[in-house]
């Protein structure tokens, strides 16, 4: 576990930037990140840095009130989850996260405390707020992401 201060928008935007890095170096084919922290921490901003950052050049929406948001573009498939709104034990499952496909998957959950069923994550970032800016908590649970916390300034 690392923690790390983000002194402003531009530095969550740099972590973001640098996760990207990481998920198109990754030779996993399946890549799940679990975002946590308060409402207005900054899960859709990191999230939307992370599909920026990979490529997407269209508008990142918050799966607020859609639940989930998908974009497929170079081989990539994003998964961008918000369970804010859900109780439903069954929810997860509308949204077909399991399904084979040829591309890179990767599933961002924000709320993940609100699954019924935990789930296995290969990086889990914990927002907190502080006086300014924003304090994170990275729990890395691959290798790949181990290594390159162990090297993140
Ligand atoms: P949520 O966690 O509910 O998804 P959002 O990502 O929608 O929250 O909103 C986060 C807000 O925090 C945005 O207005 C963003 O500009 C701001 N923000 C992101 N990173 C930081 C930071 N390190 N310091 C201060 N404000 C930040
Ligand atoms: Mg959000």
């Amino acid at each position: 576990m690392k923690k790390l201060t983000l002194i402003n928008d531009e530095a969550t935007n740099k972590l973001g930037s640098e996760i990207a890095m990481e998920i198109l170096k990754s030779s996993s084919q399946e890549i799940e990140i679990h975002l946590e922290g308060d409402l207005g921490a900054g899960k859709t901003f990191i999230s939307r840095s992370i599909i920026k950052n990979c490529g997407w050049k269209e508008l990142v929406k918050s799966p607020t009130y859609t639940l989930c948001e998908e974009y497929e573009f170079n081989d990539l498939m994003f998964l961008h989850i918000d369970l804010y709104r859900t109780n439903e034990a069954e929810d997860i499952d509308i949204f077909d996260l399991s399904r084979k496909i040829n591309s890179k998957k990767i599933v961002l959950i924000e709320w993940p405390e609100r699954l019924q069923y935990q789930r296995d994550y290969d990086l889990k970032i914990i927002f907190n707020h502080l006086p300014e800016g924003r304090e994170v908590s990275l729990i890395p649970c691959n290798n790949g992401f181990e290594a390159w916390l162990k090297n993140y300034e």
